[in-house]
């Protein structure tokens, strides 16, 4: 990387950290906003800023929020015997887009990985049991990836919640095997939603 000035390379360097972002693009990221638009610059800032400090997870379905509840948790509207797992927030932004699915969530922030050190206590896998119990949840939706690490994920609270009152469904149909919710379209997550199997 050229050095041009240190506070110019220090923002290319943190602007690396986002995914996808090499140096290359970094570099023409810092110089476009330096040049055109140091006011959007000052906003981005401020928006990081903000957001870094005052984020948190959702006391009840641990997704990325400012207050306490989520919006999704607090709306009356949202049918409370339905829950549906996924493995991260932007799965909850996924599914929430696609518009059909009117329940509650929770959001792991991860999938089992010992390799990495993340077990059942990191994603709260244990907890899912003790909430199906407590609200009288009717059924659990597993909607993590269908990757090896999601498969296994499921597995485990699948068995977790073995004995509890609460239906168990897998979405299916229409995710391709190896894919991530992230990157499907709206329709294909209808029909994953609509095609999902007891487990
Ligand atoms: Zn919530």
């Amino acid at each position: 990387m050229i050095r041009v000035s240190p506070l110019i390379d220090r923002l290319v360097e943190a602007l690396q950290m986002l995914p996808g972002v090499g140096p290359k693009w970094a570099t023409r990221m810092a110089l476009n906003v330096l040049q055109h638009n140091r006011g959007g610059g000052s906003a981005l800032a401020t928006a990081l800023a903000d957001a870094v400090a005052k984020v948190t997870r959702c006391a009840q379905c641990r997704m990325l929020c400012e207050a306490e509840v989520c919006a999704i948790c607090a709306n009356p509207k949202r049918d409370e015997r339905l829950l549906c797992v996924v493995e991260s927030p932007v799965d909850v932004i996924a599914i929430e887009q696609a518009g059909s699915y009117t329940g509650r969530y929770f959001v792991l922030h991860g999938r089992l990985s010992p390799i990495d050190g993340i077990g059942p206590a990191q994603l709260g896998l244990d907890d899912i049991a003790g909430l199906a119990r407590e609200r009288g949840i009717d059924e659990v939706i597993l909607a993590t990836n269908p990757t090896v690490e999601g498969e296994a994920t499921a597995h485990y609270i699948s068995e977790a919640l073995a004995g509890a009152p609460a239906r168990l469904t897998r979405i299916a149909h229409g995710v391709p095997l190896g894919g991530e919710l992230e990157y499907i379209d709206g329709g294909t997550i209808v029909h994953a939603l609509q095609g999902r199997r007891s487990v």
